[in-house]
C-alpha cells in the first residue's frame, strides 16, 4: 500500500481559495483512484458547507469533538464522525465548537500535537489527507502544520501581500525546526487568476521570480471563474459541476502535477537508498 501523504492547505490571508482548493484537489485525487479524507479545520466550517452539509453546527460529532477527546485523554474511534460524500471523498466536518477548542489548547501540555495524534491513527486508511486551515497562524494552524507532511499555499494574484507570504513561510520553518522535521512546502499555487489583466501578469511574474528560485510555484494555475463559486454552493466539486470547464481542466493539471512530483520524490528517494 502506498504511503499516506498529509497536506495542509494554508495561508493566513482570508479568501485566497484554500477551501476551494482543498475540495477540488481532494476530488481530483479521488478520481485518480486515491482514498481521500478532507479535514475541515476552520471554525467557519466552509468546507463542510461546500461539501453539501448546510448546518454544520447541528452535526452530532465533528473535528472539535475528536480534539476534545484527545485533550481529555479519552480513547477515540478515529473513524467516528467521518461523512462519506457521494463523489467518493471522505470529510471530517467542523463546527463553531472548534473555536472553543482553540482557546483550551493554550493550557494543554501537548497543545501543538493534538491533530497529529488523531491523523496518525488514520494514515493507514487513506492515501491522501488534506487539511483545510483557517485564515490565521494561531494554534489550530500550528496543529495542522505539525500534523502535515507538506503545505500547499494558495495565493491570489491581485491581493497578494508578499509580506504575508513571508510570515507564513517563516512560521512553516519554525514548525519544521521545532515540531515537525518532516514538513515541507510543496508549492505556492496561483489561484483565481484573471489572465486578461496586465496587473495580474505583473504580479504572477513577481511571485514566480523571487519565490520560484527557492520554493516551488506550481506550474498549474487556477483561473477565476464564477463556476467555482457555483460548484461549492451546490455541494459539488468542479469535476462534478462543470467537468468540461476551464476550472476543472486547471484542477486536473494540478492533480497531475502533484502526482508527478510525488513519483519523482519517490524515485529520488529510491536512488538515494541504492
Ligand atoms: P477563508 O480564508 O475565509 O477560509 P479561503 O481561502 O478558504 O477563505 P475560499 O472560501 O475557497 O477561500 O474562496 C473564497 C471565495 O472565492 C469563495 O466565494 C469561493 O467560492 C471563491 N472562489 C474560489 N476559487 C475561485 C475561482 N477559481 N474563481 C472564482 N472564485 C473562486
Ligand atoms: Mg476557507
Amino acid at each position: 500500500m502506498s504511503k499516506c501523504i498529509v497536506r495542509a492547505i494554508s495561508n493566513q490571508k482570508g479568501g485566497v481559495g484554500k477551501t476551494t482548493v482543498c475540495q477540488n484537489l481532494g476530488a481530483g485525487l479521488a478520481r485518480q483512484g486515491q482514498k481521500v479524507l478532507l479535514i475541515d479545520f476552520d471554525v467557519q466550517s466552509n468546507l463542510t458547507q461546500s461539501m453539501g452539509c448546510q448546518m454544520p453546527d447541528e452535526l452530532p460529532f465533528t473535528v472539535a469533538d475528536i480534539m476534545k477527546q484527545i485533550i481529555e485523554d479519552e480513547p477515540i474511534d478515529p473513524l467516528r464522525g467521518i461523512i462519506h460524500h457521494r463523489e467518493g471523498i471522505d470529510l471530517l466536518p467542523s463546527s463553531i465548537e472548534l473555536s472553543g477548542i482553540e482557546n483550551s489548547l493554550v493550557h494543554d501540555m501537548n497543545r501543538e500535537r493534538i491533530l497529529k495524534s488523531y491523523i496518525n491513527q488514520l494514515r493507514r486508511n487513506y492515501d491522501s489527507i488534506l487539511i483545510d486551515c483557517m485564515p490565521s497562524l494561531g494554534m489550530l494552524t500550528i496543529n495542522a502544520l505539525t500534523a502535515a507532511d507538506r503545505v500547499i499555499v494558495p495565493v491570489q494574484a491581485h491581493f497578494l501581500s508578499v509580506k504575508g507570504l513571508e510570515l507564513l513561510l517563516r512560521t512553516v520553518n519554525k514548525v519544521k525546526k521545532q515540531l515537525n522535521p518532516d514538513l515541507n512546502v510543496e508549492g505556492i499555487l496561483l489561484n483565481m487568476l484573471d489572465r486578461r489583466s496586465n496587473f495580474t501578469k505583473e504580479i504572477v511574474q513577481l511571485i514566480r521570480e523571487p519565490f520560484g528560485s527557492n520554493l516551488k510555484v506550481f506550474d498549474s494555475e487556477i483561473p477565476m471563474s464564477v463556476r467555482a463559486i457555483e460548484a461549492s454552493a451546490e455541494g459539488s466539486s468542479i469535476f462534478d459541476f462543470d467537468p468540461d470547464g476551464k476550472v476543472a481542466e486547471a484542477f486536473n493539471q494540478l492533480v497531475k502535477e502533484v502526482l508527478k512530483n510525488e513519483r519523482q520524490r519517490q524515485e529520488n528517494k529510491t536512488i538515494h537508498l541504492r
